[in-house]
């Protein structure tokens, strides 16, 4: 099957934000074979649109932006996530035991029970424990992730389905965990530990899997969102993506970055390397994501100094020149790295790191993932470094404004250098926003407003995050359309000007003129991928 042929239109009566300093006063597009072919005012891009036999849109008032991208995100990773029940706000375990129940009383009696969105908050009386879930499964296998990620739960028989009967022990910071008795409790933190147990759960047929990445992508188009980066990127996630781009169902722009594990050895690399040059009409997978630590609340988080509880004083790997070494690999191949970095340490190691990489032509600008905890001395690193800073401030959403979250407290008083976002624009660093989906929420308007405001959105009287990191929603439409295309070098992308990509979010207001507040609930009047409205509702 070959691709429908992309045609054109002309929109017009919109409200343009070009993100350039041209067409001040436009009204009107023309969108020709996936590019935007001229900009202007009604009258002449209707003239034009009718010369050339295309459709003439009406957008009602409607404000154009460049189409957002969310530069963390993982929608093949949220697609398989998302099948089971949501557990996000629960606050006690009688309320998880619930719906956990409530969800299983739906499934067959042999079926895993799966879950999402876990939090830590919960289990702070008696410990992350799979057994707490024995009697709400009917005894079937339970695991569920928690939101972060990073951790996962399992009872004993989804253990043992997964044939993991003691605790291995990992080359990375992953762990099994047991309780004073040696026994096995259900927790798995980091991913080598939860993919034990999730590897063994009954994988779906690959239609169903390709048909709910493709259904995810439509789900995020409705959002506003045109594309995104790929953080958690497999060859399996490339073929999908293929497939349906063959089958002309490919609704969102993407970079795929493989993910690269801390035990993935040369041969592994060099199989990386080999594929990068995969490539459709709407996706590249040239990007490798690696990791430098873990995260704050697992005390998996590098730290300049350890946090209350001693932890975060570890890397990653139990080798950092082997970090060094492969990113040296995949940079001289000419890739586009990411890093993910929350300690303030792994900020400044990594920094190092990508310091000490050769300049070549091939170069790319390579990004660190996070940011979450930064020193002083780390902004100053920063300066001039050329690297991008992939954030994502609506992680602040599980924050207490009395400092009394397992993040803070594990902390202490660096709680106030969290999510730096002014601080590190302030240094001359690129900064880009994304979600981290399914981590949290993908909507690109919760992410421009927790930006904006460090604040709970809509909810008055919340607490504010260190108000003098804010951004502008100038700064936040920008983060999510024109830098990130200038971080990867795109300069056909993230403006409304002739010659660039017609990926395109229209609303029904204008986003940078709403308050923080108001951004979350202004709707996506439609969103244009490729030349294509893939979410329509104008
Ligand atoms: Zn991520």
């Amino acid at each position: 099957m070959t691709l429908p042929t992309p045609t054109g239109f002309a929109l017009i009566d919109a409200h343009l934000i070009t993100n350039t300093l041209h067409h001040a006063g436009a009204t009107a597009l023309l969108v020709e074979h996936g590019r935007i072919t001229a900009v202007g005012d009604d009258t002449e891009i209707e003239a034009l649109a009718l010369a050339a036999g295309y459709p003439v849109r009406n957008a009602g008032g409607a404000t154009v932006t460049p189409g957002l991208f969310d530069s963390h995100t993982h929608p093949h990773w949220a697609a398989d996530v998302t099948r089971g029940v949501d557990l996000g706000g629960l606050g006690t375990v009688a309320d998880l035991q619930a719906a956990v129940a409530a969800y299983a009383a739906t499934l067959p009696v042999d079926a895993w029970v799966l879950g999402w969105n876990l939090e830590f908050e919960p289990f702070e009386a008696t410990g992350v424990r799979g057994d707490l879930f024995d009697d709400a499964v009917a005894g079937r296998p339970f695991a569920a992730m928690f939101y972060d990620l990073h951790s996962g739960l399992a009872n004993a028989a989804a253990l043992t389905a997964a044939g993991v009967t003691a605790a291995p022990v990992f080359e990375d910071m992953s762990e099994v965990v047991v309780d004073a008795s040696g026994a096995l409790t259900g927790e798995l933190r980091e991913p080598s530990a939860y993919q034990l147990v999730f590897n063994a759960v009954p994988a779906r047929s690959h239609e169903a899997e390709r048909d709910a990445l493709r259904d995810m992508f439509r789900t995020l188009a409705a959002a506003g969102l045109t594309g995104g980066a790929i953080m958690d990127g497999k060859p399996r996630t490339v073929d999908l993506i293929e497939e349906l781009e063959q089958r002309g169902e490919l609704d969102h722009r993407l970079v795929v970055h493989h993910w690269h594990a801390v035990t993935d050895d040369d041969a592994a690399v060099a199989r990386v390397i080999a594929a990068k040059d995969r490539r459709g009409r709407l996706w590249e997978s040239d990007g490798i994501k690696l990791f430098s630590d873990g995260v704050i609340d697992t005390g998996t988080a590098w730290l300049h100094q350890p946090d209350t509880c001693g932890d975060g004083v570890h890397a990653f790997w139990p080798d950092w020149n082997r970090y060094r070494e492969v990113v040296r690999a995949y940079h001289d191949a000419g890739m586009i790295i990411a890093t993910h970095a929350v300690g303030d340490f792994a900020v400044n190691r990594v920094l190092d790191a990508y310091a000490e990489l050769p300049a070549h032509a091939a170069a790319r600008v390579h990004s660190i993932e996070h940011l979450e905890v930064l020193a002083d001395e780390d902004l100053e690193k920063l300066t001039g470094s050329g690297v991008t800073a992939s954030m994502q401030p609506l992680h602040m959403q599980w924050r207490e404004g009395d400092d009394s979250d397992n993040w803070a407290v594990r902390l202490g008083e660096r709680a106030a250098t969290g999510y730096r976002v002014r601080d590190v624009l302030n240094t001359g660093t690129r900064v880009t926003l994304g979600s981290d989906w399914p981590v949290a929420h993908y909507d690109p308007r919760i992410g421009m407003a927790w930006a904006r405001g460090r604040s709970t959105p809509g909810v008055a009287g919340a607490p504010v995050f260190e108000p003098d990191q804010r951004l502008t929603g100038e700064e936040a439409l920008l983060a999510y359309t024109l830098w990130p295309a200038l971080a990867r070098g795109h300069e056909d992308r993230g403006i409304i000007a002739p010659g660039a990509l017609a990926d395109l979010t229209l609303w029904s207001g204008d986003p940078v003129a709403a308050s923080a507040d108001e951004l979350v609930t202004l709707p996506i009047a439609a969103t244009v991928v490729d030349g294509r409205f893939v979410y329509d509702a104008l």
